[in-house]
């Protein structure tokens, strides 16, 4: 026998890790997963069986939260967390108090999370724990550094969080860490499969001396998830399923409770042909088969160039083949047990109903397992290709040209995240921006750390878990928004014109003043009751031209910051030359002597964002690889903004500022009350040099254009500043799309620039791994 035959044909021992301390764990803790509240263990009752995906056999029984439960745990963080908000060094002792501990019980935690969840031990203890206590290390830092680096800003409160069985402990960590950082009390819920790690995680919290009613966890199913939603809590933080994501996001509109989702993806894996073959294929061994494929950003969709399309599988399945499928405990296992029967049935059902394309799968034990599966000559439309399947199954195409890579990547409803193989870092580094992800890896795929923000765009959620942009997520500007007056328009008694010749303002739309659809328009009076002109009113197809026009003009977001500031001094200067013009509109309109500060109020705001549109920069993230995590600042895209009623210019000029600063095109929908300022400011958007369909201006009713706006699939983000407090259905309505919103729930907005200018941006965080 040759030695080459020797390694060819030389198997694995078995290298099996222990169970008896979980299993040991488990009993002495009475057998049930169960609620910790204020501290203390609460109620243990066997509602339902946790099992061992690996065996069928069941591990422990777990207690089914209830709403008095959920409310009782609420109630104990509400209490704590004044308290816990105000020593930013305390906070940061326990945190790190947890980190330590974390690592001291590092293999009780990995055993526990592999017998629940059926993930290979070998993640487990080298993946999901080490970056779980990372994120508490990392995390203790920020809550050292929040009063002097965040001076601003202050805890939300309680937050409510509700994760799935994907990664159990991390993404506990992921939604712990930051919120205590910040000085929120937190209380979570678990997914219903996968409960044991967060039981041993609260064992660890009073042993670090967190202090009662900090960390509340109840576990239960998706019913107490939606009681979670529901109770008096400040924040919601969800990961999960899109469709869930959207209950979640109807459920808490206009209730005023922040959120976050972190949902679904579909992220595709493009293999240019200049790539290094054999690490593209490695990579897909994490990309996909990582977790059983049960991870929201993995890179389902495969993209191959043509040229290299055949070679590149025929590696790929060769592989495949090598690929260990078994017993999770084991050591050198590659794929471990599908979470549950019911996940498994799902992924059968799903590959089982493709007609399309060439399967080719390996082979899988009995049981709750299913073997890697790669599908390829798949087109881009077909199902497999847009929906998550969430398991070990890889879907395939090709492509010709760079151009055609990003198209068909972006060819979904999700954004999350990308991987981009080329040995061409120029290629690579062109592409990325293109990308429609909240992450994307060059050459390198899955890369996660506490450091960097994790996160999509579109239906993949909004929000950031990680680094200096998650912490936004669990804080808010410091002091108390006042509530707002609604503020109306003036009215007449005989309706008589003081001037016979018609004055009705048109819309403002890709650059032109066009008639409303509709044909309508009101009257706008002084105080005195004199008529001082008319203003159109602006309907759903008025909205559906101007969604046009921003997509026309998609080019403003390529432009450079220095470009975009130019344009805003531009209009600032023209402004400025008109100001005495602009001050009387305003006084006439408003019956007030405020116009000249208003206007000098408009100019500032100008100048104020033209200074930052080529300084709000992005940032180079230390990650602990050999490489960097560039969190590059993006636009959001088309942004509707319904704009304050009490400041006819300053008010739309301090919402468009910072939105076309940061490269955005806006639907503005000028003051209800007093539209007149906004009509005339079409004048000087024509003279600045502003490009078509950048700045489109609507007038009419904001009830009538609130849900329009929100609903449009073709906006990103909405932003409400109107006195009508319509933030209800605009939240509702988002949920088409799962756009960001930013709304004022009634109260005057508590805003410095940068929250404008965050609301303004996306992060991408772009990860280049470096060296031979
Ligand atoms: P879900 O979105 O249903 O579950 C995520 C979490 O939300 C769980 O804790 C769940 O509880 C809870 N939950 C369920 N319904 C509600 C509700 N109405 N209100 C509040 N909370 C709720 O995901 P599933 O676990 O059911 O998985 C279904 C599919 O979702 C998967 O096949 C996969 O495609 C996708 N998924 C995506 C993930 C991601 O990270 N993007 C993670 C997990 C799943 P419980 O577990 O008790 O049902």
């Amino acid at each position: 026998m040759t030695i080459k035959e020797i390694f060819d044909t030389m198997d694995y021992g078995p290298a099996p890790e222990s169970s008896k301390e979980a299993l040991q764990w488990l009993a002495d803790n009475g057998g049930i997963a169960g609620h910790y509240i204020n501290g203390k263990w609460g109620a243990l009752r066997d509602d339902f069986a946790s099992n061992n995906p690996a065996t069928g056999e069941k591990l422990a029984g777990v207690t089914k939260g209830t709403a008095d439960e959920i409310a009782e745990a609420v109630a104990a963080a509400r209490k704590a967390q004044p308290a816990w908000a105000k020593s930013g060094h305390k906070r940061a002792r326990v945190l790190y108090a947890i980190a330590r501990l974390m690592q001291k019980h590092a293999r009780l935690l990995a055993v526990m999370e592999t017998l629940d969840n059926g993930k290979p031990i070998r993640e487990s203890r080298d993946i999901d724990v080490p970056l779980a206590i990372r994120h508490f290390y990392h995390h203790a830092g920020f809550a050292q550094l929040m009063k002097s680096e965040l001076p601003d800003r202050e805890a939300l409160g309680v937050c409510g969080q509700i994760i799935p069985w994907n990664f159990p402990l991390l993404m506990l960590a992921w939604k712990i860490a930051p919120a205590l950082a910040m000085g929120n009390t937190v209380v979570l819920k678990p997914a219903e499969y996968t409960s044991l790690s967060a039981m041993v995680f609260a064992d660890i919290c009073t042993q670090a001396g967190v202090p009662p009613g900090v960390v509340n966890i109840v576990t239960g199913d998706g019913e107490t998830g939606a009681a979670l939603v529901n109770a008096e809590v400040n924040k919601i933080a969800f990961t999960g399923s899109t469709e869930v994501g959207r209950k979640i996001r109807e459920a808490t509109a206009g209730s005023g409770k922040a959120l976050s989702l972190e949902l679904g993806g579909k992220s595709p894996y493009i293999v240019f042909e200049d790539a290094d073959i054999d690490s593209a294929v490695e990579g897909l061994v994490d990309a996909i088969w990582f977790n059983q494929g049960q991870v929201c950003c993995a890179g389902s969709r495969l993209l191959v160039q043509e040229g290299i399309a055949d070679r590149f599988y025929a590696k790929l399945k060769s592989r495949m083949d090598t690929l260990r499928i078994g017993n999770p405990l084991d050591k050198c296992i590659d794929v471990g047990a599908i979470v549950d029967p019911v996940q498994l049935e799902q992924i059968t059902r799903m590959v089982s109903a493709n007609t399309e394309g060439d399967t080719y799968q390996t082979t899988a034990p009995e049981g709750c397992f299913y073997p890697p599966t790669l599908i390829t000559g798949l087109s881009a439309a077909s199902t497999l290709m847009q929906e998550e399947i969430f398991g070990p199954v890889l879907c395939a195409t090709t492509f010709r040209t760079p151009s055609e890579a990003v198209e068909i990547a972006n060819n979904t409803r999700y954004g999350l995240a990308a991987s981009v193989w080329s040995e061409n870092i120029n290629l690579a580094l062109d592409t990325a921006p293109k990308l429609a992800a909240g992450i994307v890896w060059i050459n390198g795929t899955n890369m996660m750390d506490a450091a960097a923000g994790f996160g999509g765009v579109r239906e993949s959620g909004f929000g950031r878990e990680g680094g200096w942009e998650g912490l936004s997520g669990y804080t808010k500007p410091s002091g108390t928004a006042k509530p707002l007056k609604k503020i109306t328009a003036f009215t007449t008694e005989d309706g008589t014109p003081a001037d016979p010749l018609d004055r009705t303002a048109k819309l403002y739309i890709g650059g032109k003043q066009a008639r409303p659809d509709g044909g309508y328009s009101n009257p706008v009076f002084s105080p005195k009751g004199k008529l001082l002109g008319h203003t159109s009113i602006a309907n759903r197809k008025d909205i559906r031209n101007a969604v046009e026009a921003c997509n026309a003009a998609k080019g403003w977001s390529k432009t450079t910051g220095h470009l975009r500031a130019q344009i805003l001094y531009y209009i600032a200067e023209n402004l400025s030359a008109r100001a005495d013009e602009f001050a009387t509109r305003i006084n006439t309109m408003t019956g007030t002597k405020t116009g000249a500060d208003e206007v000098e109020t408009a100019i500032r705001a100008l100048f104020t964002y033209a200074a930052w549109a080529d300084k709000y920069d992005g940032q180079a993230h230390g990650v602990p690889i050999r490489g960097v995590a560039l969190a590059m600042k993006e636009p959001v895209g088309n942004i509707g903004i319904l704009c304050d009623d009490a400041q006819p210019l300053a008010g739309l000029i301090s919402a468009m500022a910072p939105a076309i600063a940061m490269g955005n095109r806006v639907i503005l929908a000028a003051s209800e009350a007093f539209p007149l300022g906004a009509t005339d400011f079409y004048q000087i958007l024509e003279t600045s040099d502003v490009p078509a369909g950048v700045v489109n201006i609507l007038t009419g009713p904001h009830a009538d254009l609130a849900s329009p706006l929100a609903s449009h699939m073709d906006i990103d983000a909405v932003w409400s500043f109107s006195s009508s407090d319509l933030s209800a259905e605009i939240e509702k309505a988002s949920a088409a799309n799962l756009k960001r919103t930013w709304v004022n729930h009634g109260k005057a907005l508590n805003a410095d620039s940068h929250s404008y200018l965050q609301a303004a941006t996306e992060v991408k965080n772009i990860w280049i791994p470096y060296g031979e």
